[in-house]
């Protein structure tokens, strides 16, 4: 996808991310785009074909971002892994899935809570009566409680809350932008918002009807699907999606191909669950948000996190302040991550090394 973005479509982007960010909830920036994409809704997601059956759907950006999904198609139905921010995106994907098979969807999986991985949910259980839905016991659990971050069912309500904020900021946007094509752009999201927003309204949420605990086989018709539990990392309830067979591994955020969003996430332990992972065979990931990787890309990711770490516990054993961290960090790990973490528009290394450097700095040297 980033090869075919212009330079000038890439730096407009940047100036309208840099107006939006200040409205966001931080705990936003995980998942929030600040503005654009003009795509319609069948254009949504592309299908990519990894093994025989399998594909992954690959989101394209939007206002509100969707994640990936994963589509394991079995000989009595589908298993569709992680289902977006909001119902409409998960019915453009379903519509796509029909393209492949009328068989129905009789599983979803949701990798963890976040808000943009399992709010369509709802759109599989309206279309197939009898659904079930998969998820680890801490998800299940994070999915209702208030304190959990930025999913569940209290953070549709803060969504809710924020919404004609985050409007009228659009508006006031639009009266001031600088070009015709920022003003199409910022019209594009005031339009994708207001629609996002009457989709918040009128959500029915559909929880996890099944929970695991440690690791499971779904013997699913001619189909073997592993889900493994490999210990805390994006959030405290990760469930990694393993084909065998196939050597494909579906791993929500824990392995993205942006930066990844630390907020609800456990640094140190992040990087041992990679290493789990790692010990798996398999050859290509089907990431929560970017392009499907090989299996290299774990130890570029992996890297990242745990030169971050190591940069940050250096600069607190030195004395140096969070800001003086913020200042130079940043610089240091350039060369190394930030090409490869700066191929898309959204979750650029830019955007977020800042703010991982400082929950780094609370939950591995303070520990609050
Ligand atoms: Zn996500
Ligand atoms: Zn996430």
């Amino acid at each position: 996808m980033s090869a075919l973005w212009t330079r000038r479509q890439v730096l407009t982007q940047l100036g309208i991310a840099a107006a939006a960010v200040h409205t966001l909830d931080p705990h936003e920036l995980c998942c929030a785009v600040p503005a654009y994409a003009q795509t319609a809704d069948k254009d949504l997601f592309e299908l990519k074909k990894v093994g025989d059956g399998v594909y992954a759907a690959v989101a394209a950006t939007r206002y509100k971002v969707n994640c990936n999904a994963a589509v394991i198609l079995t000989d009595d139905g589908v298993v569709v892994v992680d289902s977006h921010s909001k119902p409409s995106a998960a019915r453009a994907l379903y519509g796509e899935i029909q393209s492949l098979t009328k068989k129905p969807v009789r599983k979803v999986i949701n990798t963890h809570f976040h808000w943009d991985h399992w709010q369509g949910n709802e759109a599989y259980a309206a279309a197939s009566p009898g659904l079930e839905i998969i998820a680890s016991q801490q998800t299940r659990e994070n999915l209702t409680r208030p304190d959990a971050g930025v999913g569940g069912i209290p953070y549709i309500e803060k969504q809710l809350a924020a919404m004609p904020g985050e409007i009228q900021k659009l508006k006031d946007d639009i009266q001031q932008a600088s070009s015709p094509e920022m003003k199409a752009r910022l019209e594009s999201s005031l339009q994708q918002a207001e629609s996002f927003w009457q989709e918040l309204k009128q959500m029915k949420p559909a929880l996890p009807t099944r929970t695991v605990t440690t690791m499971v086989t779904l013997q699913e018709q001619g189909r073997e699907i592993q889900l493994h539990m490999l210990g805390r990392a994006h959030t405290n309830g990760d469930l990694f999606i393993y084909l065998p067979k196939e050597k494909v591994v579906a791993s929500g955020d824990a392995l993205i191909d942006w930066m990844p969003f630390l907020n609800d996430g456990y640094p140190e332990d992040w990087v041992q669950t990679l290493t789990k992972l790692e010990a798996l065979d398999f050859t290509q990931v089907i990431p929560g948000h970017g392009e499907v990787r090989p299996k290299a890309h774990l130890t570029f990711f992996r890297g990242y996190l745990s030169d971050l770490i190591a940069s940050v516990k250096k600069a607190a054993g030195d004395g140096a302040s969070l800001d003086e961290m913020k200042a130079k960090i940043p610089d240091q790990l350039a060369l190394k991550y930030e090409p490869g973490m700066s191929k898309y528009p959204l979750g650029r290394y830019r955007d977020r090394v800042g703010q991982n450097i400082e929950l780094v700095y609370q939950k591995v040297v303070k520990k609050s």
